[in-house]
C-alpha cells in the first residue's frame, strides 16, 4: 500500500493472515501455519509432515520435507496432478513435480480438510468418504486472505492512499510490482 503523508511517499504493506484453518484446532501444538514455518528458522518437524495445500508453497515445503528425509504427505483438494504447485511458471511447475516424484512425495488429491486430530487430520474426499491421515506435524499451506486493515484506518486521513500488492489480493512477486509501477506513473 502506498500513502502520502506530508508531502512525502511512504510506502506501507499489509501484513499477511495466518493461513486459515476452518477447524478451531488449528491452534494444536503440532500445527503451523506457513507463515510460521518459514519465520522460525529452527523449526524442526516430525519425521511424518503432512503439508495441508496443494498449492506452490504447499509443494515446495512438501519438497524440503522429503529432501531432509522426512515422510512427507501433501494433500489438495485439486483433483489433477496437473493443478498441484500451479501457482506460478509452468517451467517451476514441471521442475517441482519432478522433484516431488523424485522424493517420493505422498501426494492424495481431491481431499477437503474437515478436522484436525491429535495424531493428524480428517478429509472428506470427493465421494463425502472420509478419510484419515496421521502424522506427527501439520503445516496449513491453504492460501493467504488481503489483509487491508491498515488500508481502512488511513482512508480519508491522508492526502494520497494507494491499495497495492498482497494488501489487494495475495498474489505473486511480480503482480505487487506491476501495481506499485502503474500507480508510479500515476502519481
Ligand atoms: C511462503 C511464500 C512463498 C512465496 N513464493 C513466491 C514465489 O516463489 N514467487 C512469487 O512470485 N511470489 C511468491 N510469494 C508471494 C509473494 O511473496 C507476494 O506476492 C509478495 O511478497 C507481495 O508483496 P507485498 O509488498 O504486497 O507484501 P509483502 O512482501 O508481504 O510485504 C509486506 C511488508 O510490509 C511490512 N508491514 C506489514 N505491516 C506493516 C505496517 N503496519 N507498517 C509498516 N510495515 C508493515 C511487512 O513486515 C512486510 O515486510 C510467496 C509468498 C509466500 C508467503
Amino acid at each position: 500500500m502506498l500513502a502520502k503523508a506530508r508531502g512525502h511517499e511512504v510506502a506501507l504493506y499489509e501484513k499477511r493472515k495466518r493461513g486459515g484453518c476452518p477447524n478451531k484446532n488449528s491452534e494444536k501444538p503440532h500445527v503451523c501455519s506457513v507463515m510460521e514455518f518459514t519465520g522460525d528458522r529452527n523449526m524442526e518437524l516430525g519425521q511424518t509432515v503432512l503439508m495441508v495445500g496443494g498449492g506452490l508453497v504447499g509443494a515446495e515445503i512438501a519438497y524440503s520435507q522429503a529432501k531432509k528425509g522426512k515422510k512427507a504427505i501433501l494433500t489438495t483438494r485439486r483433483t489433477s496432478m496437473f493443478e498441484v504447485a500451479n501457482d506460478n511458471s509452468s517451467p517451476m511447475q514441471q521442475r517441482l513435480m519432478m522433484k516431488l516424484k523424485e522424493y517420493s512425495v505422498d501426494i492424495r488429491l481431491g481431499l477437503d480438510l474437515k478436522e484436525i486430530t491429535d495424531d493428524g487430520a480428517v478429509f472428506a474426499g470427493a465421494d463425502k468418504a472420509m478419510t484419515e491421515i496421521k502424522c506427527d506435524n501439520i503445516v496449513l499451506c491453504r492460501g493467504y486472505v488481503r489483509n487491508n486493515k491498515l488500508y481502512k484506518e488511513l482512508e480519508g486521513q491522508v492526502e494520497d492512499l494507494y491499495k497495492i500488492g498482497d494488501c489487494v489480493k495475495p498474489n505473486l512477486i511480480g503482480d505487487a510490482i506491476h501495481d506499485g509501477w502503474v500507480v508510479a506513473n500515476r502519481i
